[in-house]
C-alpha cells in the first residue's frame, strides 16, 4: 500500500509528482555515491599495497598514493590533495563502516549521512564499539536529517568512547590551523581552528577592545573624542588585522637566532598593478598573488608604502627571447617566471608563485636548458611528485605545460594569461 497522500488539486498533484521524482533521483545518487566510494577505496588499497613490503615503506607509500591521487584528480578535475583526501576517506568508509556503504548502496541513507557516520565514528578504534555505533547511528540516519544524525552520532560516540574528554581534546587540538579563503570583490576570509577556550577568549578581547574604541569615539570633541563611524564588527576586524600585522608573539624561540626575532618578520604579498592604475590614470584592478583582485585605491596605497617594487609590467610582448644556458636561473629569470606563472603550474594547484620552487620542466641533468621556455613554478608537493614519480611535464612555445601522468594520461595547463611578460625597456616615472 502506498503512503502517498490522496490529492485531487492539479497543483498539488504536480508537486506530489515532483516529490516522488526527487526521491527517485536521490536514491539513484545514493547508489552511485556508494559505487564511487567503493572505487576510490579500491584505488587506495592498490596504491598502498603496492609498496607495503618495500624497505622505505612510509615515504614510498605516500608517493605512490600521491601519484594515484594526481592521476584521479587530473581526470576528474579535482585538486590532487582533494583526491588524496577523498581516497583515504573512502577507504576508511569502505573498510571500517561496511554496513554504512551497504545502506548507501540501497539508498536508505544519503552520502552526507554516510559522511557523518565515518567522520564522527572515526575515533572508535575497537571493532565491537564501532559496529555498535554504526548499528545505532544507521537506524537513526534512515529517518533523520544530516544535522540530527550528527548530534545523535556524537552522543553515541560519547557513550562508547573509552577515552576521556581530555584525551580527545588533546587529539582534536592537533588539528589546529589557520587558513585563507578568497571571496569576491577583493575580500578574503581568515579562519582559525583552535581550542574553544582560546578562540572564545580572542573574540572576547577583540570585543572589549572594540567597545573601548567606540567609547572614546563617543566622547565630545573637547574631551578627546575622535570621529569613528565603524561598526563593532568592523572595529573588531581592524583590531585583529593590526594585532597580527603589527605585534610580536609573546613566545619567540627565534630571539637568539634572528635579528629582531619573529617581530621583525613582515608580511609579504605579490601585487601586480597595471601601469595605468599605478599612475592613477585608470582604476583597473590589480591582482594579489595572482588570484584575488585588489581595488585600485588599495593597490596605490600599497605602492606608496612598499619599501621596494619590482618594476615588471604586464604589457603583452610576443616572442620572449631570453636564453641563458646556465643551471641556476638568474634572479631576473626567477622573477619573470614567478610573475608569468602566478601560481604552481600543476593542474588545479593555486599555491602562489612566491612560495614555489623554479623547476626545469625537462631536467637539467637530461639536457634541459635554463631557458624561460623550460622553467616553471612548482610548489614543493608537486615538485616532489614530478621528480620522484613517473609524472612528466613539457612546456610548449605558448607557455602551456603538457603533463603526462604515470599512466600516460595527458592534461594541459595553459599559462594564466594569454600574454607574455617582459621587463619594460622604458620604465615609467615612479
Ligand atoms: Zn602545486
Amino acid at each position: 500500500m502506498s503512503n502517498r497522500p490522496v490529492v485531487d488539486d492539479a497543483d498539488d498533484l504536480a508537486i506530489d509528482e515532483i516529490v516522488e521524482a526527487l526521491m527517485r533521483v536521490d536514491a539513484s545518487i545514493a547508489k552511485l555515491e556508494a559505487e564511487r566510494a567503493r572505487l576510490l577505496g579500491r584505488a587506495f588499497a592498490i596504491a598502498t599495497a603496492r609498496t607495503a613490503h618495500s624497505p622505505a615503506a612510509v615515504q614510498e607509500r605516500e608517493l605512490a598514493l600521491r601519484s594515484v591521487a594526481a592521476e584521479i584528480g587530473a581526470a576528474l578535475r579535482w585538486h590532487d590533495r582533494t583526491a588524496q583526501r577523498r581516497l583515504s576517506e573512502a577507504a576508511s568508509l569502505v573498510d571500517d563502516f561496511p554496513a554504512t556503504v551497504e545502506a548507501l548502496a540501497e539508498a536508505r541513507i544519503t552520502a552526507r549521512h554516510a559522511e557523518v557516520v565515518r567522520e564522527i565514528g572515526a575515533c572508535l578504534v575497537d571493532e565491537p564499539s564501532r559496529q555498535e555505533y554504526e548499528r545505532q547511528v544507521l537506524t537513526r540516519a534512515e529517518r533523520d536529517t544530516v544535522a540530527g544524525t550528527r548530534a545523535f552520532a556524537r552522543a553515541v560516540v560519547d557513550e562508547l568512547q573509552p577515552r576521556s574528554i581530555d584525551e580527545r581534546h588533546d587529539e582534536a587540538a592537533q588539528r589546529r590551523r589557520v587558513w585563507v579563503e578568497d571571496e569576491a570583490d577583493g575580500i578574503a576570509q581568515l579562519g582559525v581552528l583552535d581550542s574553544a577556550t582560546k578562540i572564545r577568549a580572542m573574540f572576547d578581547r577583540l570585543t572589549r577592545q572594540a567597545r573601548a574604541v567606540r567609547q572614546v569615539a563617543h566622547l565630545a570633541d573637547d574631551e578627546g573624542g575622535v570621529d569613528d563611524t565603524r561598526s563593532i564588527d568592523q572595529t573588531r576586524a581592524d583590531l585583529l588585522c593590526d594585532l597580527v600585522l603589527g605585534s610580536r608573539p609573546v613566545v619567540d624561540p627565534t630571539q637568539a637566532h634572528l635579528p629582531g626575532g619573529l617581530g621583525a618578520i613582515r608580511a609579504e604579498v605579490t601585487v601586480v598593478i597595471p601601469v595605468l592604475t599605478a599612475v592613477g590614470e585608470s582604476d583597473r584592478a590589480a591582482m594579489l598573488d595572482g588570484c584575488t583582485p585588489v581595488d585600485a585605491d588599495t593597490a596605490r596605497e600599497l605602492m606608496a608604502e612598499a619599501p621596494g617594487w619590482e618594476r615588471l609590467l604586464t604589457d603583452p610582448v610576443t616572442g620572449v627571447a631570453l636564453a641563458i644556458d646556465r643551471y641556476r636561473p638568474t634572479s631576473a629569470m626567477r622573477r619573470f617566471v614567478r610573475i608569468r606563472d602566478v601560481h604552481c603550474r600543476f593542474p588545479g594547484c593555486r599555491q602562489p608563485a612566491r612560495r614555489c620552487e623554479i623547476d626545469h620542466n625537462l631536467d637539467h641533468a637530461k639536457g634541459g636548458a635554463t631557458h624561460l621556455c623550460n622553467l616553471a613554478c612548482l610548489c614543493k608537493r608537486h615538485h616532489v611528485l614530478k621528480t620522484e614519480t613517473a609524472w612528466t611535464a613539457e612546456q610548449q612555445p605558448d607557455g602551456s605545460i603538457v603533463w603526462t601522468s604515470a599512466l600516460g594520461r595527458r592534461t594541459t595547463d595553459p599559462p594564466e594569461r594569454r600574454v607574455a611578460f617582459a621587463p619594460d625597456p622604458n620604465p615609467p616615472p615612479f
